[in-house]
Formats: structure tokens, C-alpha cells, sequence
């Protein structure tokens, strides 16, 4: 059968062809289908696209991760040669306003080798025109970065989040895996009949009441290991930053942003912004199998202000009289609770025996 054009006449003829589909699967498919996948067919981030992250709303948060990676370098002895590596830059806007201050430390910058992973065409060409000066290479998985033993930083700001899961429900007593089905042409909901061993599913969600959905996030958790392992033998750290939950827990987190709003993730394949809030506690599990160390997870806004968020916001406001307004609403976006302060959350999983701030016990949680 020839490709359709269309993203959603293709989903369903594979369907009708190879019956319900995964949830990974077609999260798959709607982000990164070679052509029509959504992370390929535009630039989704931004005031005109679909939602915004958080160094698209404040300089300072890039600016923040910047003095992390300032810290953490300087922590490992300031090596004269280590990999910075982002995975899922976007319009590239964190590394750009990171690097205004990475280039106040002496030696960092020469001592880097930026490499950017990266899957959608758009967003490669924005990362190009915008970060230049630093002369990145782009990859598409973290092996790639294997020709060099030097140590390794690793930065990814909503990456985790993007990337396809399984789901699983509990009905009469057993787990099933929900897939999407057709319906009287439209896609739906259902249960694969072949239920799940329980002891395949974690034993905080095992004994669940019925119509509990758990998700299960493999392809994150093989990053991370991936990932992991190379911490461990090259040393180095991992910042991963999110919205997401400190211990695996049920719930459907599934869902489609379009156009700044909620949208059926089922109805517009390829044309909405699908994620998953992020189970932490798995990721931190899947750093631990690869040999690494997870720091104590951090809210967004313990983390932005133990590196100083706050003091330099004054400085901006005032450099900025006539934007004081505008530049508070941002910061308070970024750190308020109920906003992303408290729902986003910083994990860091780095090398045995590194210690890096502010996860070395300082900032409670
Ligand atoms: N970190 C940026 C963008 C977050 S959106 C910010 O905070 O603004 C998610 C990013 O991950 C996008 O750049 C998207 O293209 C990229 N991405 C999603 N899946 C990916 C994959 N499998 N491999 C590489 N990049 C991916």
C-alpha cells in the first residue's frame, strides 16, 4: 500500500492492516515520522506555535542552567577537554543564553565540545543560525559522542517528556496494554486480551483498583542507561528537567497541545504536541542500572533559586525599568508554586563520588 500524505489515513490503515496499535507506537509515529511526524513538519515552540518551555519564557532559566554548568565543570577540575551535550535544544534558546555565561569562565568554552541531539530538520536549521559561534555537532544518540573518553555534561530540558510510552490498565483484576483501535472509522481506546504478568509492572502499581493506567516509559529509561553508562566510565552529569512525579506512581498523563490548549491526543495525528509527565522515579532506577548516581530530585524552583535566579532578575529589572513588570511575571512563571516551580522538577544523576550543586544535600526537598 503507498504512503498517504496523510499522517492519519496511514495510522489507520496500519490498524485495519496490523490490528490495535500501541500507545508507543503511535506516539511514534505522530512525533517523528520522517515527514509528517509533528517534530518534523514545523517549529512547535514559541508565543506562535503550540506551547512554550521555560527558556522561551525568561532568559534567566538558560542563564541558570549556564552557572549549573559553570559549577559542575569547575567541580570536576575544570578538565581541559569535555563533551556539552543537549539533548532536544529546541530553538536552541537555553544553550544560547547558557553560553552568556560560560563565556565569563575562563577556559570553559575552549574546553568544550558541543553536541546537539536532535531530531527535527526545522529545529536543527534554527540550532545552526543560532549557535554558530559555538560550533556544535549534531547526533542522534549519545554513542556517537563514544570517540572521546573526556568527561561529559548533559543537559535536557522537556526531551524526557517527548518520548513515546506504553500504557497499561487494569481490568478484572489484570493489567492489559491499552492500544488505539478503529471504530466505525474513528480511532479509540482499547485493551489488548492478553493480560500482563503482574510481576512485570513495578511493585508500587501492582495491586491497583480496576481502571487504574499505569505508564510505562522504556525508550527514556534505555536513554538514560545509555547514557548512565557512559557517566560512569568518563565521569560527568546529567541534568534532566521536566514535569513529572517523584515515585512511580498510576495515572494518565497522556495528552496533545495544540495551539496553547489541551486537544484529543487521538484526534490530529502529527498536528498536536504529545507528552508524558515524567516518572522520575524510573528514570533515576535506569541511571542506577547504568552505574550512575541520582542526585535527590529538586523542584524547579529549589533548583533556580539555589543557582541565584533571584539576584539576577534584580539586576535585569533594573537595567530594565520600563520591562520590570513583565520580566516579574516571567520569573514567577518559572519558580511560583502551582506553576512550573513546583510541577517541573530537576533530576541529576552524575558519576560515583561527584558531588554537584545544588544536589550535594545543600537545598532540601
Ligand atoms: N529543550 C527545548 C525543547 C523542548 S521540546 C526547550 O526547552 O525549549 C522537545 C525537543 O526534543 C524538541 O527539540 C524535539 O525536536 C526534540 N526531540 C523529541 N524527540 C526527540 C528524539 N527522539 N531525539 C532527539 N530529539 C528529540
Amino acid at each position: 500500500m503507498p504512503d498517504s500524505p496523510d499522517l492519519s489515513v496511514q495510522i489507520d490503515n496500519q490498524i485495519r492492516t496490523s490490528g490495535p496499535m500501541s500507545l508507543s507506537t503511535y506516539m511514534r509515529l505522530c512525533l517523528s515520522h520522517p515527514r509528517l511526524g509533528y517534530y518534523r513538519t514545523g517549529v512547535p515552540l514559541g508565543a506562535g506555535g503550540d506551547f512554550v518551555t521555560a527558556p522561551e519564557i525568561s532568559q534567566t532559566f538558560g542563564e541558570m542552567i549556564g552557572v549549573w554548568i559553570a559549577n559542575a565543570w569547575q567541580t570536576m577540575g575544570s578538565p581541559p577537554s569535555f563533551d556539552l551535550v543537549e539533548l532536544g535544544p529546541g530553538r536552541g534558546t537555553l544553550m544560547a543564553d547558557a553560553v552568556r555565561v560560560l563565556a565569563r569562565v575562563p577556559g570553559l568554552l575552549d574546553a568544550a565540545r558541543v553536541l546537539l541531539a536532535e531530531s527535527s530538520p526545522e529545529l536543527i536549521s534554527e540550532q545552526k543560525r543560532r549557535l554558530a559561534e559555538l560550533n556544535p555537532q549534531w547526533i542522534t544518540e549519545i554513542a556517537q559522542a563514544d570517540d572521546r573518553d573526556t568527561p561529559l555534561l548533559v543537559i535536557a530540558n522537556e526531551f524526557f517528556d517527548a518520548l513515546p510510552v506504553k500504557q497499561y490498565q487494569k481490568a478484572d483484576g489484570a493489567w492489559h496494554e491499552r492500544v488505539i483501535g478503529l471504530e466505525a472509522g474513528k480511532r479509540v481506546w482499547g485493551l489488548d486480551p492478553t493480560p500482563l504478568p503482574a510481576e512485570s509492572l513495578p511493585e508500587s502499581v501492582r495491586d491497583a483498583e480496576d481502571g487504574a493506567v499505569w505508564e510505562s516509559a522504556r525508550i527514556a529509561a534505555d536513554v538514560m542507561t545509555d547514557i548512565a553508562e557512559r557517566l560512569a566510565r568518563r565521569t560527568g552529569a546529567l541534568l534532566a528537567i521536566d514535569y513529572g512525579y517523584d515515585r512511580t506512581q498510576t495515572g494518565d498523563t497522556f495528552q496533545a497541545i495544540a495551539g496553547h490548549d489541551y486537544a484529543d491526543p487521538l484526534a490530529a495525528p502529527g498536528e498536536a504536541d504529545l507528552t508524558t509527565h515524567v516518572d522520575f522515579a524510573a528514570l533515576a532506577e535506569a541511571a542506577r542500572t547504568g552505574g550512575a548516581a541520582p542526585g535527590p530530585l529538586l523542584t524547579q524552583a529549589q533548583f533556580l533559586t539555589a543557582l541565584g535566579i533571584e539576584q539576577r532578575h534584580e539586576s535585569l529589572a533594573a537595567a530594565n525599568p520600563g520591562k520590570a513588570e513583565e520580566l516579574a511575571a516571567a520569573v514567577e512563571r518559572l519558580t511560583g508554586p502551582e506553576k512550573m516551580g513546583t510541577l517541573f522538577k530537576c533530576l541529576c544523576v552524575a558519576s560515583g563520588g561527584l558531588n554537584l550543586y545544588p544536589f550535594d544535600g545543600t537545598t532540601g526537598t
